[in-house]
């Protein structure tokens, strides 16, 4: 039998041990609930992986005869769906998720990478006209006007394997901070997928600081981090430096020269307990002569990890960014609010993140196995939307 289909997808998902104990156990929060939380999971589910960003559409697709294909007899409104997910928990559902990744690896899907990366970055999602939470946030203009309010949140994705798993993510309303959800992220995710499962962090510069950093490496995590302004002292020695001497290395990119500089015996700053601190700076020629310049800093050896090797631990973090926010908000949904309520939205970019996760798994893994190519992203949502009208065989 054809193994693609958003039913055989949701047979792959509960072939997950977390996936399946998660559907029977999602701590559901509801008090006297008619219709089993397992029914809307998968619902919630299906409609994601179908880019129905909406309970609304969620809905229609239960009204439909779509129903079937995801394995539902019972009828519902977005309402129920509403009701669900302000009372659903959000620690077992993340505790799916990352059972998922752990397995992924046990499964052998990262094997042809030397290093595992976690990736952790901040975004804004959610913009609502009025505060309708306790989790909405200010969005000001340049006078420092109020013009709207949003959420924000840091999210960590596996990184640096050619598969993008996004996991987790930490939400921060008014007068928290990136900073402070990203070291909570950090922190639940090490304790989650146990010490040793990655080998490093990668971040952007604000989380460069000295408790950030020595919290990545409590965890036993080396860091590779963006170094910007915000460090200016070690920013200048680095730039002055570099400055007067030919790279140490190039070397080719796919398209594009690279040229590297590698220094390992910069001052920490006061804070840092580090002995000494290692900074590459690169210039990436692209094809149309156009160059991107940056610094990173690391508590990667020398003879741990090379200079070329940093450099595709850095390059890792664009994949939070492009396979993470971008994905996750333009095709399915993370920006938009399905139901104002703070455990509902987190409930959302949580069931994106299981979702996002399964269906890579799913189409780079398991349906491109033998002499199966690997399907497009978006290939597979056209022949799952064309599945849903086929009748189902039996078995
Ligand atoms: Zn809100």
């Amino acid at each position: 039998m054809s193994r693609l289909g958003v039913r055989q997808f949701l047979k792959y998902a509960a072939r997950y041990a977390k996936v399946s104990s998660y559907f029977r156990s999602p701590g559901d929060g509801r008090v006297r609930p008619q219709i089993p939380a397992v029914v809307f999971l998968r619902v919630l589910l299906a409609a994601r992986l179908l880019r129905e960003v909406s309970f609304l559409g969620a809905e229609e697709l239960v009204k439909s005869p779509a129903r079937r294909t995801m394995g539902v007899r019972i009828t519902f409104g977005d309402d129920a769906l509403e009701y669900f997910t302000e009372r659903l928990s959000v620690d077992r559902l993340r505790e799916a998720t990352v059972g998922v990744v752990r397995k992924a690896k046990r499964n052998k899907a990262f094997q042809d990478s030397r290093w595992i990366g976690l990736a952790f970055d901040g975004s804004g999602v959610g913009r609502s006209q009025d505060k309708r939470c306790e989790g909405c946030r200010p969005v000001r203009n340049k006078k420092k006007e109020i013009i709207g309010y949003h959420h924000k949140m840091v999210m960590v994705s596996v990184v640096g394997t050619g598969l993008s798993l996004p996991m987790d993510a930490e939400p921060y309303g008014p007068g928290d901070s990136e900073y402070a959800a990203g070291q909570r992220l950090l922190l639940r995710s090490v304790k989650n997928l146990g010490v040793r499962f990655a080998d490093y962090a990668v971040v952007d510069g604000e989380f460069a600081t000295a408790p950030f950093l020595h919290a990545a490496g409590d965890a036993r995590l080396k860091v590779v981090a963006r170094l910007k302004e915000n460090l200016p002292e070690l920013h200048e020695a680095a730039q002055r430096r570099f400055a007067s001497k030919p790279p140490d290395r190039k070397f080719r990119d796919d398209r594009d020269w690279v040229e590297i500089w590698d220094a390992d015996d910069f001052d920490p700053w006061e804070t840092l307990r580090w002995g000494t601190v290692r900074v590459i700076r690169y210039r990436q020629h692209k094809p149309d002569d156009s160059v991107v310049e940056a610094y990173w800093l690391t508590d990667w050896s020398k003879s741990e990890a090379g200079s070329q090797a940093v450099y595709h631990m850095a390059k890792s973090r664009w994949e939070i960014e492009n396979q993470g926010f971008n994905d996750g908000k333009n095709r399915y949904g993370l920006e938009h609010i399905c139901h104002h309520h703070p455990n509902s939205l987190l409930i959302n970019w949580l069931i994106i993140a299981l979702t996002l996760t399964l269906e890579r798994l799913y189409r780079n893994r398991y349906l491109h196995r033998g002499n199966h190519t690997a399907l497009e992203a978006v290939t597979l949502v056209r022949l799952l939307w064309m599945s849903l009208g086929k009748p189902i065989d039996s078995s």
